[in-house]
């Protein structure tokens, strides 16, 4: 597999943020103000800057940053899946945790007996569990709905044989 690209974003992109870790991309959220520091620790990081704010354009930095437009997350990810030609894979989707940008990790169904829902251990065997925050995912009825999501959006996932 080739290198996937890693971003950071300002606090205004939270939402896209989420959705770029749900397709497997390593993103930051940088909560501070946009700004210098900002930039330095994309440069350290190897991250592409995602931001709203066009004065970020005219400093000066050597790595990748992208103006995104003012529209929903869905939009905006668009923007950025063809700006940089990304292939979506189903495969490399639910790698990375949406709330802390840590990986997953797979878990069975007994490892985590007691913190899911009833009817989502009953009908489901295969888990990925956070490796930080501990928040677990499950195929279901939000990963049809993120699928969903995506083709409103003219976002073309491959699928291969893990359909949900
Ligand atoms: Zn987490």
């Amino acid at each position: 597999m080739t290198a996937q690209p890693k971003f950071i974003t300002d606090a205004s992109l939270t939402g896209l943020a989420k959705w770029l870790r749900l397709l497997g991309y390593d993103t930051v959220v940088y909560s501070g103000k946009a700004g210098r520091p900002m930039m330095r620790q994309a440069q350290e990081q190897n991250r592409i800057v995602l931001t709203r704010r066009r004065d970020m354009l005219e400093r000066q930095f050597s790595g990748d940053i992208f103006l995104l437009p003012a529209a929903g997350a869905g939009p905006q990810l668009g923007f950025v899946i063809r700006k940089l030609s990304l292939k979506i894979d189903y495969n490399n989707m639910y790698r990375i945790c949406m709330i802390c940008n840590s990986r997953l990790s797979p878990a069975t169904r007994g490892e985590v007996h007691d913190q899911v829902p009833l009817f989502v251990y009953e009908n489901y065997d295969r888990y990925n569990r956070c490796d930080r925050c501990g928040k677990i995912y499950w195929p279901g009825t939000h990963v049809r709905n993120a699928l969903q999501f995506l083709k409103d959006n003219d976002i073309n996932v491959a699928v291969q044989d893990q359909m949900p």
